[in-house]
Order: structure tokens, then C-alpha cells, then sequence
């Protein structure tokens, strides 16, 4: 892990129509990749449990249309859109804000259901990988995963099958 402590929250922003696009942590910058990290893949459809469409076209993250999702903690609410772009930690924040370590429950913008969990973050204590799937009915293996503490660096979409196979290198599955 190279996340060090210090995590930059760029507020300078543009968004056409005023809207504020914050991205959330700092990429990982590694200098060698293997050809297989090189690779990244788009969400181009992903559904709540109960099989609404969350992709809104109406917000697009770097080029593409992101997803949309609604967070709960005590005391805020809003939603967001994150990028559909594998390892892309842009977001932006329609409603609410988000603070830097702290987690939300996730939940669909449309019927209110709780998005699903996979397994624990290790980040901290409490955090929890969130499972999206990427067909109406909810498939464990054709689905990203995502971390529901904000900056972590497991912040932006994984594919759920990487999540499970690192899980169970680490004995945690
Ligand atoms: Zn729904
Ligand atoms: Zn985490």
C-alpha cells in the first residue's frame, strides 16, 4: 500500500452545468504495471438488488456515464455519482457531502434498497467491500465492488471476482 496518510481533497472543480466534480483520494501512481493492471474496464450497466438500472446518463465522469448512488450516515444523506471506470475515483456529489475516512450505507437512488455487501474492507473496522451487480439479477460473480469509506483505496470500482480471489489469498473467505 502506498496510501500514505495525507489524502488531498481538490475542491477546484468545473462541472458544465456548475456542478462540483471531486475527486476523492489520490490515484495510485505506481511507475511499473504489469500488462493485466494496464487494462481497465467500463461499467456500462449495473442494477440495485432489485434489479433498477442505476446508470445515469445525465452525469458523466471523464467521458462516461456514471453511478448514480444514494448514501446514509447519521446526520447527512445525499447521492453521488461514481465513475464507471475501473480504478477512476472521480465523483461527483449531487447531493450531501462525504467526509474523507468516514463510511456510508449505500443505497439505490430509485427504490431505497440497500446495496449488498461482499466481504469487509481491511481499511478500517467497520468498512464493508459494497457489491453492484452488472445484470438485473444479482450475479456474485458479473459484478464490481467497491469500498464504502470515502477515500479509501478501494474507493473506486473493482471487478467482485478480484475482490474475492484477493479475500481468499489473505484467509479472510
Ligand atoms: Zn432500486
Ligand atoms: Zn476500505
Amino acid at each position: 500500500m502506498q496510501m500514505s496518510g495525507k489524502k488531498v481533497l481538490h475542491m477546484e472543480r468545473f462541472g458544465k452545468d456548475g456542478r462540483l466534480i471531486i475527486p476523492l483520494g489520490q490515484r495510485k501512481k505506481s511507475t511499473k504495471k504489469t500488462d493485466e493492471e494496464k487494462v481497465r474496464y467500463v461499467v456500462t450497466e449495473s442494477y440495485c438488488p432489485n434489479g433498477c438500472n442505476i446508470i445515469d446518463k445525465e452525469y458523466k465522469i471523464n467521458g462516461v456515464a456514471g453511478l448514480r448512488i444514494k448514501f446514509k450516515r447519521p446526520g447527512m444523506e445525499g447521492e453521488f455519482v461514481l465513475s464507471a471506470i475501473e480504478g477512476d475515483f472521480d465523483k461527483i456529489i449531487l447531493s450531501g457531502e462525504l467526509q474523507d475516512g468516514v463510511k456510508d450505507e449505500l443505497y439505490c437512488p430509485h427504490c431505497g434498497v440497500m446495496f449488498k455487501k461482499l466481504i469487509n474492507c481491511d481499511c478500517t473496522p467497520c468498512a464493508d467491500m459494497v457489491i453492484i451487480g452488472l445484470t438485473p439479477k444479482l450475479d456474485f460473480n458479473n459484478a464490481i465492488s467497491f469500498c464504502n469509506v470515502t477515500g479509501c483505496a478501494n474507493g473506486s470500482s473493482i471487478k467482485s471476482g478480484d475482490v474475492i480471489r484477493h479475500a481468499r489469498l489473505r484467509g479472510t473467505v
